[in-house]
C-alpha cells in the first residue's frame, strides 16, 4: 500500500486513497460494523453496516474523529479509548470490549450504546501509517431486555412493589449508607392477620385482589422516594425508612393502619362479619442500637409476633 502520510483528510480523497486496498474491500465483506481509525482515533475508512449504525453517510463519517464522537460526561471514555489504541499498537491484545455512548446523528444526546473492541492491524495491511480495526455492536436491544429482565427480577409479579430480593438489597445499601452518615434507619412489618380464613372464605382470587389493593395503599402511604415498599412474603410487607427516626416511623405505621382499616371496611369485610385487619411491628436503628442489619430485622420479625400474640390488629414498637 502506498504511503496515506502523503494524502490530505479530505474525504473524497480519502475515500479513493483506499477504495481499492486489500483492507477496504474485506471489510466490506464483514458482517460487523467495521470502522478503521489512526492512531489518533481518526476514521480512515468503514463499511456500509458501520455507517448504518452511525447514521451517516460514509463519506460524511471519513476524517471524523471517533473518540470525539464519544458522549463522555466523565472524561474517562475517550481516555480508555485512547488506552485501547495504545495498547492495541503495542500489541497488547488483551483490552476487553468496552462500553461506549456514540452520538449519532440519530441519537445525538443521549448517544447510541455501542460495544467497541479494537485490533491494530498488521503492517502488510496498515502500510506505514499504523492503522486500527475498531468493531462496533449496537447494544440497544441488550439495553432495552436487560431493563426490562432486571425491572421483574426485582419485583412482586402480583402487588408490583419490590420482591424479597430488592428488599435484602435495598436494605444493605441503605444499612451502610444510615451508618456511613449516622442517620436512623427504620424497619416496619406488617403482616394480614387470619388471611387463611378469608381466602378459605372467599377464595384465592379475591385473596389476590386483597393484596393487590393493600399493595397499592402501601405504595400511596409512603412518605418520600427513599422509602422502599416490599412484599415480603406470603401475606406479609415490609418498609425500609432511611433516615426515619423512630417516632416518625411510628406515626408513619399508625396512618399506615388507618388507611388499610379504611380500605378494609369498604372492600373485605368478611362474612363472618370480622374486618381484616393487620398487625405492625417496627424497629428502628439508631445510635448504634443494633449490630447488623439482621438483627434490625430481627427485632422488628419479633415486634410483629408480639402484636400477634397481644391479639393482632396492633402495632407494637420498642
Ligand atoms: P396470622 O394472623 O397468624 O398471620 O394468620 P394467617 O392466616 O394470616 O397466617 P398463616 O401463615 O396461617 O396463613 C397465611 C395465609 O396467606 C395462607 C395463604 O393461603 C395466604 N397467602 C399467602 N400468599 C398468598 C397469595 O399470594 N395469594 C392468596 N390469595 N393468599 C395467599
Ligand atoms: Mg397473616
Ligand atoms: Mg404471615
Amino acid at each position: 500500500m502506498q504511503n496515506r502520510k502523503n494524502a490530505t483528510s479530505n474525504p473524497t480523497q480519502l475515500f479513493n486513497f483506499y477504495k481499492d486496498s486489500s483492507l477496504a474491500r474485506m471489510i466490506n465483506f464483514i458482517n460487523e460494523a467495521v470502522v478503521v481509525l489512526d492512531a489518533n482515533g481518526s476514521i480512515e475508512m468503514l463499511n456500509t453496516n458501520a455507517a448504518n449504525l452511525l447514521g451517516n453517510q460514509r463519506d460524511a463519517l471519513l476524517g471524523e474523529n471517533l473518540l470525539e464522537l464519544a458522549v463522555d460526561e466523565t472524561g474517562h471514555v475517550q481516555s480508555q479509548m485512547m488506552r485501547c489504541l495504545t495498547n492495541a499498537s503495542s500489541n497488547i491484545i488483551d483490552s476487553p470490549p468496552f462500553e461506549v455512548r456514540l452520538a449519532t446523528t440519530e441519537f445525538k444526546k443521549s448517544g447510541l450504546s455501542v460495544e467497541l473492541s479494537i485490533s491494530s492491524l498488521p503492517e502488510e495491511l496498515s502500510s506505514s501509517n499504523t492503522l486500527f480495526l475498531c468493531i462496533l455492536r449496537d447494544l440497544t436491544l441488550h439495553k432495552a431486555e436487560y431493563v426490562s429482565l432486571k425491572r421483574k427480577a426485582e419485583t412482586d409479579y402480583l402487588t408490583g412493589l419490590a420482591n424479597r430480593h430488592r428488599f435484602a438489597d435495598y436494605l444493605s445499601e441503605q444499612w451502610e449508607r444510615c451508618d456511613e452518615d449516622n442517620l436512623p434507619l427504620s424497619i416496619i412489618f406488617i403482616d394480614i392477620d387470619h388471611f387463611k380464613v378469608f381466602n378459605d372464605e372467599y377464595g384465592h382470587i379475591a385473596g389476590d385482589r386483597c393484596l393487590k389493593r393493600i399493595g397499592e395503599t402501601l405504595s400511596l402511604s409512603l412518605p418520600n422516594r427513599d422509602t422502599l415498599a416490599a412484599r415480603y412474603g406470603g401475606e406479609e410487607f415490609a418498609l425500609i425508612l432511611p433516615n426515619c427516626s423512630a417516632q416518625t416511623a411510628q406515626l408513619l405505621a399508625i396512618r399506615i393502619k388507618r388507611h388499610l382499616n379504611q380500605l378494609s371496611a369498604r372492600h373485605f369485610t368478611m362474612l363472618s362479619n370480622s374486618k381484616l385487619t393487620v398487625s405492625m411491628g417496627v424497629a428502628t436503628h439508631d445510635q448504634n442500637r443494633y449490630e447488623s442489619k439482621d438483627a434490625l430485622l430481627k427485632a422488628a420479625d419479633t415486634l410483629l409476633y408480639q402484636a400477634k400474640s397481644q391479639g393482632r390488629d396492633q402495632i407494637c414498637y420498642l
